[in-house]
């Protein structure tokens, strides 16, 4: 199950580009106003509202005619997002927003810690050095526990950073079917850095312990991350269902034993 994770990581680390992150995937609905429009690993959802949409990342540089197709197919208008937003600032998830905000006029949120970056295309980015995308300009910055609100949705912001210093997952309640769900956008901890002596980001592996309790304490029904494998995101589609709390539980749990295996790795413990 997280054999695709570590395939994602070493891709990220040789800075090479999976097939999967470029190859189309039918755009589909998670549940309630919620949907997916990104590849077959790089997740992008769409928040539909009555007045206009929130785009959650955006996937590589050449992604805007993707994005357009799959919002097209569940009969939305790439012209109609007025929000976007991201999990992190790193090529693979934010390459195509500035094209994005061209197009459509909307305006980015960005947390604080992840601002800096987007803004000036990756170059302050010391994870992923090489990897530099458009800039974008950052319209609001958020904070933990900062409400997004359009068209009677209101997202929740959650920092959960580590992976990047302004990692962040977002929250929201969907209704499907006559049910109310809890759903989580969770950007998981996946350690693309050095975490002791990081002198770019000292806070890192404090950062990431934070993260980790803020997320074991939250109890999604439905949950999405950043990478479709991250949340086994063909077999729920298959299935028809992405209801999976357990599953969350889990993947979180994982992720935070690869944390710590690894810290206790590079401060020379085992
Ligand atoms: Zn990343």
């Amino acid at each position: 199950m997280f054999r695709a994770l570590v395939f994602v990581l070493a891709g990220v680390a040789a800075f090479a580009q999976p097939e999967n992150w470029r190859k189309p995937f039918p755009a589909h609905k998670i549940a309630g106003n919620l949907y997916y429009v990104g590849t077959e690993d790089l997740a992008c959802f769409v928040i539909a509202t009555p007045e206009g949409h929130i785009l959650i990342n955006s996937g590589l540089a050449d992604s805007t005619p993707l994005i357009r197709e799959s919002m097209g197919k569940l009969g939305f208008k790439l012209e109609d997002v007025k929000i976007l937003l991201t999990m992190q600032a790193h090529f693979d998830h934010v390459a195509a927003l500035a094209e994005i905000q061209k197009i459509t006029g909307a305006k980015m949120y960005a947390t604080e810690p992840d601002a800096p970056a987007l803004e000036d295309g990756g170059k302050s980015d010391t994870a992923l050095k090489g990897n530099r995308f458009a800039p974008i300009r950052v319209d609001r910055k958020l904070k933990d526990g900062d409400v997004i609100r359009l068209g009677g949705v209101e997202l929740v912001t959650h920092l959960t950073p580590g992976h990047s210093k302004g990692s962040a997952s977002y929250s929201s309640k969907v209704e499907e079917k006559g049910k109310t769900y809890k759903a989580l956008i969770a950007n998981m901890g996946s350690v693309v850095m050095p975490l002791a002596g990081n002198a770019a980001y000292p806070e890192i592996a404090e950062d990431f312990a934070r993260s980790f309790e803020a997320q074991k304490a939250m109890t999604p029904d439905i949950w999405v991350a950043g990478h479709a494998s991250q949340y086994r995101m063909q077999e729920k589609y298959k299935a028809g269902s992405f209801v999976d709390p357990q599953g969350y539980k889990e993947a979180v749990e994982e992720y935070e034993r690869l944390f710590r295996e690894r810290l206790a790795r590079e401060r020379g413990e085992r």
